[in-house]
Parts: C-alpha cells; sequence; structure tokens
C-alpha cells in the first residue's frame, strides 16, 4: 500500500489505476503537472483479513501555493494484491511563515529552503 504513495508522488498515473479497484476506479485520471508533491507522512495504516487501510498526510505546492491533502484511504486484498477502494480527504491550504519550519519537511526555515526568495 505504501508503494502507491511513492507513485502518487511520482505522478505515475498509470500505475495508480492500476492498483485501483475496478469497483471504484475512474476511467482516467487527469495529467496533473503543475502539483509537486513534497511530502508524504504515512500517520497510520493496518490490516484485517482482506480489509486495509491507510491514514496519510501528503503536502505539495501549486505554483506558490502550500496545501496539504490529508486521507483515510481503503483498500482490499483480492487475487493475490491490495487494492484502492476510496477514500476520505480534505484539503487544507497552508501559509508557511517566512521563519517556519519548511513544508517540505527538511528541518529547514522555510525562506532557508523551499520559500520564495
Ligand atoms: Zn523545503
Amino acid at each position: 500500500m505504501r508503494s502507491r504513495y511513492s507513485a502518487f508522488a511520482l505522478g505515475l498515473t498509470d500505475y495508480l489505476l492500476a492498483t485501483w479497484h475496478p469497483s471504484t476506479r475512474p476511467a482516467q485520471l487527469p495529467a496533473d503537472d503543475a502539483t509537486e508533491w513534497k511530502r508524504l507522512e504515512v500517520l497510520d495504516s493496518g490490516e484485517e483479513g482482506d480489509r486495509g487501510r491507510v491514514h496519510f498526510r501528503a503536502t505539495f505546492r501549486e505554483g506558490g501555493r502550500w496545501a496539504l491533502l490529508e486521507e483515510h484511504s481503503r483498500f482490499v486484498h483480492e487475487d493475490g494484491q491490495w487494492w484502492y477502494l476510496d477514500g476520505d480527504s480534505a484539503v487544507h491550504r497552508l501559509k508557511p511563515g517566512r521563519n517556519a519550519p519548511c513544508p517540505c519537511g527538511s528541518g529547514r526555515k522555510f525562506k532557508a529552503c523551499c520559500g520564495p526568495v
């Protein structure tokens, strides 16, 4: 399941569709070149029988704007692999201050990392 989020960050939409359960899979995903995925945190995950879940936060930048996607995803194990079913997600706008920790997770100040020059 974790591999799916690495793919997400890299924009590998073909892989995402291949691991998306046929019952909920969209016909296609829009190409999204404007979104730069900066950070992924898996907060919690678990399996119970053939059901799996992942709670994650992904930080991204679109142009000069930062935001956080938080999702509780559901998975099902079928035919020897985990399939993404669906999830409850919310997007929050981030407004990092110049001296705040950089939202990319580097541990440096925003102004000294990804912040505006
Ligand atoms: Zn940074």
